[in-house]
């Protein structure tokens, strides 16, 4: 079930149309209240989530889906006309997994939407997540560059999941803390940058392509064609 919360009805329609034409099943709301009441009803696989919508925004919606446990890991793609660099990172920060700027193609919408699902499956259905020459095993904790394993210690391993669930997005240090350390551990920004030198040793042996990018003064991402 994906869940389409959008106040133009015409536009809700147009996805409602295409989605269930591609066999996905749709429900639609049409602002935030009725959206989070679909929501604690009974939790659709995806939320498509309009950023402008009368009263509570698209963008507190989803950032109190993600303070709540039960709502945190349901993806969410983020429709906004906002084309802006600074509107997309705010959309990622408060949460989103992906974002489409109106106008878009309904086309492009439901390959995203499949993407999208196709990612967050294959962390929770035991497939390996994989990136560029990067493969890890969930089950066993295995990972691997170029089908040679790598030894990581937990803490990269935590890290280098988050990373990979999402490539090419960026993390900012905080944000790092709270997915690998959790929320309630008190731990200094710079550890994460520690934690990161680490990882990238452990991944980029004998002078491997180095994987990880540091964006300055944003924080880190996963390039699986190299950073
Ligand atoms: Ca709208």
């Amino acid at each position: 079930m994906i869940l389409v919360v959008e106040d133009e009805a015409a536009l809700a329609e147009v996805l409602r149309y295409n989605l269930e034409g591609e066999g996905f099943r749709v429900t639609v709301a049409p602002d935030g209240r009725t959206a989070m009441e679909k929501l604690e009803e009974s939790p659709p696989d995806l939320v498509v989530l309009d950023w402008m919508l009368p009263e509570v925004t698209g963008l507190e919606i989803c950032r109190t889906m993600r303070r709540r446990p039960e709502l945190r890991d349901l993806p969410v793609i983020m429709l906004t006309a906002k084309g802006e660099e600074h509107d997309r990172v705010r959309g990622l920060d408060a949460g989103a997994d992906d974002y489409v700027v109106k106008p878009f193609s309904p086309k492009e919408l439901v390959a995203r939407v499949r993407a999208v699902l196709r990612r967050t499956k294959a962390g929770a259905g035991g497939e390996p997540l994989r990136a560029g020459p990067l493969e890890m095993d969930l089950e066993t904790h295995r990972v691997r560059r170029d089908g040679a394993e790598v030894a990581l210690a937990p803490t990269e391993f935590r890290l280098l999941r988050v990373l990979l669930e999402r490539p090419s997005r960026v993390y900012s240090r905080e944000q790092l803390l709270d997915l690998v350390w959790g929320r309630d551990i008190y731990v200094e920004a710079r550890t994460v940058d520690v934690h990161i030198r680490r990882l990238r040793v452990a991944l980029n042996q004998n002078g491997a392509k180095d994987l990880i990018r540091t964006v300055r003064s944003e924080g880190y991402a996963l390039e699986p064609e190299g950073a």
